[in-house]
C-alpha cells in the first residue's frame, strides 16, 4: 500500500461501515494529512473519534468540510441531497467531492444543484460491504482487491477523476469508470435483487404457519442461513436503495419472474434436463467469481465454524 498522502485535508460525512472503513483504510496508508468527520448522532461522533480512524469530529457538516480537499459523504442515499444542500457554502474551491452510494443517477440528481462552481463532484461506489453498520463495523481491508466504480457526468475534470482514482487505489480498490445509467442496472442484477429476494425469503419463512419459527432458526440449513445474512443488512439503506434505483430493480424482478416460472413449470413437468442445464450454468459463474478472485475458493465460503456461527466474515459487495 502506497504511503502517500493525497489530500491534506479529508471529511468524512457519515461514520458508519463505509465511513469508518475509509478513516482506516486512510490510516493504514497515511494518505491523508488530516481527517474531519460528521454523523448525525453525538454518540457516533463520539465513537469514531475513541476509535481513532478520524482526527477531529465536528458539530455539523458545514463544519467539518471547512478547507476540505476532498469530501467523502457516506451517509444513507436518501440523505445526500439534504447534506450537500448543508456543505454547499463551505466547499473549497478546487475540492473534490464525491460519495459512496449505492445508486448513482439519483445521487446525481440530487447533489449535482449544490456543486459550487470550482468544485469537482465525482460520484462512487465501492463495491464492498458486509451486512453490518456503525462506526465499530468498519476495518481498514474492507476495500482491498475490491472494486470502486466512479460514474463523472460529462464534461468533469479529468485530472481529478484520476486524483480520486489513485486514492482509491491506495485504498485497496481496483478502480472502473462507467456512466451512471450503466452502473445502476448492473447493480441492481449484481446486488440489489439479492438483497431484496433475500429480504423477501425470509420474509417468507418467518410468516409461514406450517412451519413454526423456532424451526426456521433451529434447523436453518446453510441456504436459508445466507439469505438471512443478507437480509440482515441495513434497512434505512436498503429502503433508500429500492426508493431510488425503481426502473431498474423492477425491469430486473420482471425478468427473474419470467425466469423462476420457467424453473416453475420444470418442476412442475418433471424436466430434469433442464434443472440440471441451469444448474451446470450457474456452477460456472460461480467458479468464474472465484477465479477473478471476488470470493474464496474455500468451502462454506472460507468460515471457519466460529465464525460461521457468528457469521460475521462473509464478505457482501454492495
Ligand atoms: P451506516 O453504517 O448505517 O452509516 C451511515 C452513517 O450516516 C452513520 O454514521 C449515520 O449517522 C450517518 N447519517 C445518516 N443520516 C445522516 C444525515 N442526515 N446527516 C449526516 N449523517 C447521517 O451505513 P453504511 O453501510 O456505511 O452506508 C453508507 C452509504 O454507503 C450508503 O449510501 C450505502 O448505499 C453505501 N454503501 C454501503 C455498503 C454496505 O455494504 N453497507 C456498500 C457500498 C456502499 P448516525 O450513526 O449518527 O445515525
Amino acid at each position: 500500500m502506497g504511503a502517500e498522502t493525497h489530500f491534506d485535508r479529508v471529511a468524512l460525512i457519515g461514520l458508519g461501515l463505509i465511513g469508518s472503513s475509509l478513516g482506516h483504510a486512510m490510516k493504514r496508508g497515511g494518505l491523508a494529512g488530516h481527517v474531519a468527520g460528521y454523523a448525525r448522532s453525538e454518540a457516533t461522533r463520539k465513537r469514531a473519534l475513541e476509535l481513532g480512524f478520524i482526527d477531529s469530529v465536528h458539530e455539523s457538516a458545514a463544519a467539518a468540510v471547512e478547507d476540505a480537499d476532498l469530501i467523502v459523504v457516506c451517509t444513507p442515499v436518501g440523505a445526500l441531497g439534504q447534506v450537500a444542500s448543508e456543505i454547499e457554502p463551505h466547499l473549497k474551491k478546487g475540492a473534490i467531492l464525491t460519495d459512496v452510494g449505492s445508486v448513482k443517477l439519483a445521487v446525481i440528481r440530487d447533489m449535482s444543484p449544490y456543486v459550487p462552481d470550482g468544485v469537482h463532484f465525482i460520484p462512487g461506489h465501492p463495491i464492498a460491504g458486509t451486512e453490518e453498520s456503525g462506526p465499530d463495523a468498519g476495518f481498514a481491508e474492507l476495500f482491498d482487491g475490491r472494486w470502486c466504480i466512479l460514474t463523472p457526468v460529462p464534461g468533469t475534470d479529468q485530472d481529478a477523476v484520476e486524483k480520486l482514482s489513485a486514492f482509491w487505489s491506495d485504498c485497496g480498490s481496483r478502480v472502473d469508470v462507467m456512466e451512471p445509467k450503466h452502473h445502476d442496472m448492473v447493480l441492481a442484477i449484481v446486488s440489489h435483487l439479492p438483497h431484496i429476494i433475500a429480504y423477501n425469503i425470509v420474509g417468507t419463512a418467518s410468516d409461514l404457519e406450517t412451519v413454526t419459527q423456532s424451526e426456521v432458526i433451529k434447523y436453518s440449513a446453510s441456504g436459508f442461513r445466507d439469505f438471512t445474512r443478507l437480509a440482515a443488512s441495513d434497512p434505512t439503506m436498503w429502503r433508500d436503495v429500492c426508493l431510488n434505483n425503481k426502473e431498474p430493480i423492477l425491469e430486473m424482478l420482471a425478468r427473474f419472474s419470467e425466469d423462476l416460472t420457467a424453473l416453475q413449470r420444470a418442476i412442475r413437468w418433471g424436466d430434469g434436463d433442464q434443472l440440471f442445464e441451469l444448474f451446470t450454468r450457474t456452477r460456472a459463474i460461480r467458479r468464474s467469481i472465484v477465479d477473478a478472485g471476488q470470493d474464496t475458493p474455500a468451502p462454506n465460503f472460507g468460515r471457519t465454524p466460529k465464525h460461521a456461527a457468528k457469521d460475521a466474515d462473509g464478505e457482501d459487495d454492495q
